[in-house]
């Protein structure tokens, strides 16, 4: 369905109305802007102006001609500054009776510091709305070919920040703790501090060949996968060139990539594997 200015129709369905002096927190998913909701949708139609981060592609904004676009970005590792200036920004725009919509890749609330905007937010008496968004750590992985759990793999996945406030590798996680109880670690933000962390989790046990996968730019035309060891992902990263974003997930469900890389055999590979976890037997029989 489009309309006169071709833009997609939404459904039928009460979608909320953003109200002027409201701020509405809201996920435009790792990249690809199908992986966008209908909430989002709805909400780029109404908005007068968008805050949007470095991680939101372009084309959705091109979904929201009507609005200013005010561009905050700040990549990982940096300072974090300017954090507190865009909350303020936020709070004086919906003082302005604005209908603001801060748009913010992924989740809004996973590593986005989408919490704290928020809570600045309301501490300013300011209303908020929030809509989630599919983070890079489940999405962006999907579109790798690796599945977040698997149940022969694992009955827990844990989401890991490569950095803390300072841009150090967080020291307030107990990286041995993390390496003996997790069971799949995705890991935002772990490029920068990749081989501390590699090492980190084979002092406390990973085996070095435990296989990883790093997903740079996921879910968009360029994304690229490496895929490695805990033992060569710091050597491999470097020498891959790959970038940040990316996300970085250490487990053996990297393996299904060998039977799940959906994306290559769309453009006509075989599977590498039809069992890369050698159950030698259906993937569903117990
Ligand atoms: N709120 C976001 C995460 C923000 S933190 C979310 O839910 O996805 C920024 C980190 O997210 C990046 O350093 C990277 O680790 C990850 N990330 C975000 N978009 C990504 C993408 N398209 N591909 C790979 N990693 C991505």
């Amino acid at each position: 369905m489009t309309d006169s200015n071709h833009f997609t129709v939404l459904p039928d369905h009460p979608w909320p109305q953003m109200q002027p002096g409201w701020v509405w927190l809201c996920g435009a998913g790792p990249g690809d802007p199908g992986l966008l909701t209908l909430h989002a949708l709805n909400a780029l139609r109404q908005a007068d102006v968008i805050i949007y981060d470095a991680l939101v592609a372009p084309e959705i904004l091109d979904w929201a001609p009507q609005a200013e676009h005010i561009y905050a970005g700040k990549r990982g590792g940096k300072p974090s500054a300017k954090q507190r200036d865009i909350s303020l920004q936020l709070v004086e725009l919906a003082q302005q009776g604005r209908r603001v919509l801060r748009l913010k890749g992924g989740d809004p609330f996973m590593f986005g510091r989408g919490g704290e905007e928020a809570q600045t937010l309301v501490q300013h008496g300011i209303s908020i709305h929030v809509i989630p968004g599919i983070s890079a750590g489940i999405g962006g992985l999907a579109y790798a070919g690796i599945p977040a759990t698997h149940r022969d793999i694992n009955q827990a996945v844990t989401f890991v920040t490569g950095h803390d406030k300072d841009g150090e590798t967080p020291a307030s996680l107990n990286w041995t703790a993390l390496a003996q109880g997790g069971q799949v670690l995705v890991i935002y933000m772990g490029m920068k501090h990749a081989e501390r962390i590699a090492n980190a989790l084979i002092k406390a046990g990973r085996p070095s060949s435990e296989p990883v996968a790093v997903v740079s730019q996921a879910t968009t035309p360029n994304q690229t996968v490496l895929e490695t060891t805990l033992g060569k992902l710091a050597v491999d990263i470097a020498a891959s060139g790959l970038a940040p974003p990316a996300i970085v997930c250490v487990g053996r469900s990297v393996l299904l990539r060998q039977v799940l890389d959906w994306q290559a055999m769309e453009q006509g590979e075989a599977p590498r594997s039809l069992d890369p976890l050698r159950r030698g037997k259906p993937a569903e029989e117990a």
